[in-house]
């Protein structure tokens, strides 16, 4: 057995105390394939929970493309190179016509950094709305946004929270169309607050399939009432697209395509290169030159050629191996199979989400809906003890978060839930 404890103190000494680890029993790992991981003691894990390795863990043709590209030139983006432009040309042709050009990072954080300045460039305005549950990074402004560890030094007067949409307890107790206006009335009484302040109004920044926030299961057009009323401000949409992205929810290539609404500025990052760092920042030609204009941003390692080879190699095997069509279906398997378990389980409150990004909420009572936030901690630890690992999240911190490389299968489906069965039956 490897000594774990060891290594922790190692870890606490070089790396710092706050540096955060999953599980009771932190896991090891040394090796990945696919949806399966390897601990250093030779045990096997099914991966339940990790989206970076979007085509799966050291997918041979991503490994093959970052070598071969890093044994003939990597450089930064102020010389002539073909891989950005082909890369670009073929991720902005799954857009919208009007979201034609695109700025290459190194993580989803400097994208939505570099997003919130392009707004800013566009319209001359600081304010930003986002909601109050959300995560977008950890550069200082972007980490103005999120609210599990507010800034040293409190926000800046140019944010404003709305709360988070959660379909199982719907603002205004009302669901389906009252429940969308409810929501874009809370943005516009932000949008007020803002216009009436020394920032003015610049962007609403969202997840369109509100990850972070635990997922939910929207009304069809929810998001339509509330950028109508930051159009009508003169205000941008931001789709962060770091969790949705990419085919994850299977219906569509991404979130804000699912959530029927075209954004100004779309960010990019953990999947897109399988692991390598890259993350983007999409928008139409003259918001991208507004921003070049003010700024005159330039990212050195953002764009290089390995990254990009490995940006590309990710929609090679999404298209060849039809990943997006596989997370449709295996994901509608799971959340059926989810929805079984909710007969015997009555800590199983709200199944939700789409494709292969789903879980259930864990409530003590389904009445009161109150959220089992600590049993939360005690399943996900259980699932890591049987081998299966995913990890929690949502406004409650109740709800199972079962993200796993796109290849997932029903085979892998089955064996989650016959674990998910089995821990939930010991508790
Ligand atoms: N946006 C969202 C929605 C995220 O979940 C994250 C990371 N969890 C980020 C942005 C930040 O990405 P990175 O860690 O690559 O900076």
């Amino acid at each position: 057995m490897t000594d774990t404890k060891t290594l922790r103190a190692r870890r606490e000494k070089l790396l710092g105390r706050n540096m955060s680890l999953f599980y009771h029993d932190p896991v090891h790992l040394v090796k990945g394939e696919g949806v399966w991981l390897w601990d250093a003691d030779g045990r096997q894990y099914l991966d339940c929970y990790n989206n970076v390795p979007h085509v799966g863990h050291c997918h041979p043709h991503v490994v093959e493309a970052i070598c071969r590209q890093a044994s003939m030139l990597n450089t930064h983006t102020r010389y002539l190179h073909e891989g950005i432009l082909d890369y670009v040309e073929r991720l902005t042709s799954t857009f919208d016509r009007s979201l034609d050009s695109a700025i290459l990072t190194c993580t989803g954080s400097e994208a939505n950094d570099v997003a919130l300045r392009m707004a800013q460039a566009v319209t001359g305005k600081t304010g930003v709305i986002a909601t109050d549950f959300t995560y977008h990074g950890n550069t200082t402004a972007v980490s103005q946004l999120s609210t599990r560890m507010p800034p040293v030094g409190g926000y800046g007067g140019h944010v404003r929270h709305v709360p988070a949409p959660d379909a199982y307890r719907p603002l205004g107790g009302e669901g389906g169309q009252a429940f969308a206006n409810a929501w874009a009335a809370k943005v516009e009484e932000a949008i007020a607050s803002l216009a009436e302040s020394s920032f003015g109004f610049s962007a609403l920044i969202i997840d369109p399939f509100f990850a972070n926030e635990g997922f939910p299961d929207l009304p069809e057009d929810f998001l339509a009432p509330a950028v109508a009323a930051v159009r009508k401000a003169g205000g941008l949409v931001i789709c962060d697209e770091v969790q949705p992205g990419f085919g994850r929810t299977g219906s569509h290539m991404w979130g804000h395509q699912k959530a029927r609404i075209v954004p100004d500025i779309v960010t990019l990052g953990k999947p897109m290169g399988n692991g390598h760092p890259v993350g983007g920042v999409v928008a139409g030609s003259e918001t991208l030159n507004a921003f070049r204009k003010a700024f005159r941003y330039f990212n050195t390692f953002g764009g290089n050629p390995v990254s990009c080879a490995a940006a590309m190699a990710v929609l090679d095997v999404l298209e060849a191996e039809k990943l997006q069509e596989n997370a449709l279906h295996v994901g509608a398997y799971a959340r059926a199979g989810l929805q079984k378990l909710g007969e015997k389980h009555a800590l199983i409150g709200n199944v939700r989400g789409s494709g292969l990004f789903f879980g259930a909420e864990l409530v003590l009572d389904r009445e009161e809906k109150t959220p089992a936030s600590d049993v939360a901690t005690r399943v996900i630890n259980g699932m890591r003890e049987r081998g299966v690992l995913m990890g929690k999240l949502g406004i409650h911190q109740n709800a199972t978060k079962i993200r796993p490389p796109m290849p997932f299968s029903k085979d892998n489906a089955d064996l989650m839930l016959a674990t998910l069965d089995d821990v939930l039956a010991g508790l």
